[in-house]
Parts: C-alpha cells; structure tokens; sequence
C-alpha cells in the first residue's frame, strides 16, 4: 500500500462516473444488495445501540455475525457489507469529533436514502475484484456488467473502490474511484495582469474585473422553467394515477437533466478560467445563505460554491492558487481607483456609481470584482512573505 513516492510526486484521486447497463439478472442483484445493505446498516446500528447501553462501551458488530440468522446476505458481496460496516463507523467518527456538524447515524429507510453500495478492489498478485473491461466493470458476484464510459481511465491509474447506485428515475451508475499519481505542477505565482477577480453575480453568475461575464445559458432557464411547470401539473393531478406517475417519471429525468446541464456548465466555466489565468480571487460567500435569502430556488447560486471548488483544484493541478478574500470584505462599496469605502451598501438596482472622493464613475459588479482581485493579491503576498521570513 505504502508504494514509495518521491517528493516531485503527488497522489491525486479521480472519479469516473459511468452508466451501467445491467442485465435483468445483474439488475436483480443489485437491487437485493442495496437492500442487504441497508438491512445491515440498521441491525448494526441498532446492536451498536443496544451494546452502548447494556456495557457503556462503543462497539459496532461485524457483518459476518448476522449471516446465520439472514442467509440472503450470503448471496450478495460480501465487501459490500463490509463497507457498510465502515461507513457506520466513519458516521461515529466525525460524530464524536463534531456532533453540532454531523449528526448521529440515521437508520435508513427505503423510502428516503439513496439505493447504493461500495465496494473495494481487493488486489492479490495480479488479480484484481474489480476491473474495467473495454465496454464493462467487471464486479464480483455480477460479472462484467456494460458500462459507457465518459472517457478512459489512463493505464497507470489505481482502481481503488466503486460506488453503484441507482437515480430515482432508474438509471444505475458506477462512481469509479481512481488513485493518479502525478508530478508535482511548478507553482505558479500571479502578477496581476496575470490574475482575475470574480463577483458572484445572480443574473450572470459572475462578472470578472474585466466586465467579462459568465451568463448562465438560457437552456437551463428554460429547463427550470419547464421543471415548475411539470411541478404546477402534478400539484392539480391526482397522486395514484397512472397519468401522475408518469409526469412524476418526467419530472425526474427534466430534474436530472438540469443538474447534469449545470454540472457540465460549471466543469467548463471553471476549466477555461483555470487555463486563461495563473490565479482567481472570488470572495467566500455563504452561497447556501445567499440562495436562502433571494429564495429564488436552486437555479446557480448553489452551482457557485461548486464552481469555486472546482476552480480551487483546477488550478491546483496547475500549481495555481484560488485566493478567497474573507466574505465580510466590502467589496462592493468601495472605490477601486482610490480606495475609498462607503457608508453604505451600493443599491443592487444601480448598475453604475460615481465614487465623491475621485469621481470615477464605476460598474457596480466589475468594480466590486476589482476590488476582491486587488485584496486576494494582497493577501497573497502578505502570506508569501509571513512564509519566506518564517
Ligand atoms: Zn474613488
């Protein structure tokens, strides 16, 4: 496990999202091991539970011990389980470490968690549990189940584990998870013709110090548009009838299809700002508070967050860094050419404004992203000193 890296080396993980086309018998299997997963989850839990209070101390059962009384276990993979068993013990973990953050595992109901299950890839000379073939994912129990691939895994890329689940439309999934080692990138140090600023911008879902702008495609628009329209439907039909079950199957694959539409905007959005500049500098809004207060649904403002941290290891790969200016910093109210910060926030209706002290005339959003590149830079550098005189 320990393979011996050398300093110029750095471990990445990678995961490739692929569609599985399951045989009818495949299909069986994992639905029963979803379920067995879930069983086991909940008889562990609930032993856990027991035992804490019978003798104080903290245990989790192994899933073997239950196989005697439920022999539909045996029938599904075993690292599933096993992984159940971890996972439990992962929830306990972060629980003790910060119960206000996680809370205490759940019991899982069929009705309200996601159908999935994990295993590992068990390598023992050169066999392996679980491999890709040329068009499939070869599982143990399952055999080679079809598989579109996005793109191919690279030959030196590590196998490490595969999560299958299933949407609630179902289409079943593989979360292939790969080790990549990797040279370690140069790092890369910004200038600021060399280095952007971005405001997080409702309507445009950016807006650069340079008046550049993101502008969400109006496809996604218009597919939320058709989402509340289906919504709207379904709320005036009858809950049983073979019509509401089928807007209801439609109403999941439009919602499915927004999502991958917005993941795939922000994919590209963010690689080609983390290519064109050799630093970003965004402020750390809360973006859950900020779509909590516009309440204007889950159109971007959750998709922002997701941006920045795809930005952040974007450029990382790039030995490039993303500058988080604190989410307090005024950046919107403050003169970009002299300085000057005013009392009060700059209306969101005014597009532009004259600054009394130099009287330059600013762009609302492109003056307020200026501002967060100017302090991101400064904050860069300052840290780099602390670090060089340390
Ligand atoms: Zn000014």
């Amino acid at each position: 496990m320990a393979a011996k890296r050398s300093k110029s080396e750095t471990l990445r993980y990678t995961t490739l999202k692929v569609r599985l086309y399951p045989s009818a018998e495949q299909a069986a299997l994992f639905e029963k091991t979803f379920g067995c997963c879930r069983y086991i989850w909940n008889q562990m839990l609930a032993d856990q539970q027991r035992f804490y209070i019978e003798t104080d101390k903290f245990f989790i059962p192994t899933p073997a011990k239950y196989k005697a009384g439920a022999p539909f276990l045996k029938e599904v993979d075993n690292q599933a389980l096993i992984q159940e068993h971890n996972k439990l013990g992962q929830a306990f973990r972060v629980f003790f470490k910060s119960p206000e953050n996680f809370g205490y595992p759940k019991f899982k109901r069929k009705k309200d968690d996601r159908d999935s299950f994990t295993v590992c890839n068990h390598v023992m000379g050169n066999s392996e549990t679980v491999y890709t073939t040329r068009d499939g994912l070869r599982m143990t129990k399952a055999g080679i189940v079809r598989a579109k691939f996005p793109r191919r895994p690279q030959g030196w890329w590590k196998l490490k584990r595969v999560t299958v689940d299933r949407t609630r439309s179902g289409k079943y999934y593989g979360y292939i998870l790969y080790e990549c080692p990797e040279k370690k990138p140069e790092v890369v140090v910004p200038t600021p013709e060399t280095t952007v600023g971005l405001k997080y911008s409702m309507a445009r879902f950016y807006v650069a110090d340079t008046g550049e702008t993101a502008d969400p495609p109006h496809w996604l628009k218009q597919s939320q548009e058709k989402l509340a329209r289906i919504q709207q439907r379904l709320n005036r039909m009858r809950p049983g009838s073979k019509n509401y079950q089928e807007t209801v199957q439609k109403y999941r694959l439009l919602h499915e299809h927004i999502a991958n539409q917005r993941r795939d905007f922000i994919h590209k959005e963010s690689r080609r700002i983390a290519n064109a500049w050799d630093a970003v500098c965004v402020r750390g809004d809360d973006m859950e508070q900020i779509s909590r207060i516009t309440n204007r649904g889950n159109a971007l403002e959750a998709g922002f967050g997701m941006f920045r941290e795809c930005l952040r290891y974007k450029l990382a790969r790039q030995g490039k860094e993303l500058l988080v200016v604190d989410r307090y910093f005024p950046s919107t109210r403050t003169c970009s050419a002299c300085g000057r910060v005013m009392p009060e926030e700059i209306s969101m209706k005014r597009r532009t404004w004259t600054c009394p002290q130099c009287g330059a005339v600013l762009k609302r959003e492109a003056n307020a992203a200026r501002n967060i590149k100017d302090q991101g830079l400064a904050q860069y550098f300052s840290t780099r000193e602390r670090r060089e005189s340390a």
